[in-house]
């Protein structure tokens, strides 16, 4: 329906890998606060979409912790060996790196409980198409938390005609048969949006998660 937006598309170049394991994106956004604010907690298994470096995954790791579990993809084979080695180096038991397809992640239906995408959705080929497949791998009732860059004049990252803005992000994602929870600003440059995934009618769905997510 929203062919309207034509694909970004533009992949970050994995030579630059190490760039994106550098303690100063730390200023982007504090990840601890992000991410538990965004509802995600000990025990749940999540899933890392385009985790590049695995800046991420020790925040991931330690938060979801020892009943919890990390799953990490990437379509970069670099950045799979990258991430991979990362967790291992920092004894991240809980966290498991594997290489995925554009439109395929390699994970069975109705696994995952929470889904971050963390500067990876305006490099989709196809948002609307990959949405669906979040919601393949995902539980009936799930999470996707969506941090990208804001579409205006920055001094980092893209160059705002390569990424999208937070309403066509949400328009996509309702396309693709999700529910758009709410839109935040998580730091100066970016911006946060919180989706659910809902297969089946929530009140007929006994689940330990609240609607709305947050902090207990
Ligand atoms: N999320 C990481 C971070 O913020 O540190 C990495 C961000 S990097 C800008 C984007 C990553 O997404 C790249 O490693 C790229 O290979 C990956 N990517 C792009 N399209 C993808 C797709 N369809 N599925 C999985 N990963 C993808």
């Amino acid at each position: 329906m929203y062919a309207i937006f034509k694909s970004m598309a533009h992949k970050f170049d994995p030579s630059k890998l190490q760039k994106l394991d550098n303690p100063e994106r730390l200023e982007l956004f504090d990840p601890h606060k992000v991410f538990r604010e965004f509802g995600l907690k000990g025990g749940m298994k999540v899933l890392d979409v385009g985790t590049g470096a695995g800046f991420y995954l020790p925040y991931l790791s330690e938060i979801v912790g020892q009943s919890g579990k990390v799953y990490a993809v990437d379509i970069e084979p670099l950045a799979v060996d990258y991430a991979r080695k990362k967790a291992e180096n920092l004894g991240l038991f809980n966290v498991e790196v594997a290489l995925s397809k554009e439109n395929q992640i390699p994970l069975p239906d109705d696994f995952i409980d929470f889904v971050c995408m963390i500067f990876v959705f305006h490099e989709l080929e196809n948002p609307v198409e990959f949405a669906r497949e979040i919601k393949r791998v995902c539980k009936p009732l799930s999470y996707l938390a969506i941090i990208d860059w804001k579409k205006e004049e920055r001094d980092k990252g893209p160059p705002p005609e390569e990424v999208y803005s937070e309403w066509e992000v949400g328009l996509m994602l309702e396309e693709a048969g999700l529910r758009v929870g709410r839109v935040v600003e998580v730091g100066q440059h970016c911006y946060g949006i919180y989706a659910m995934i809902i297969k089946e009618e929530p009140e007929k769905f006994q689940s330990p998660i609240k609607i709305p997510p947050g902090l207990a």
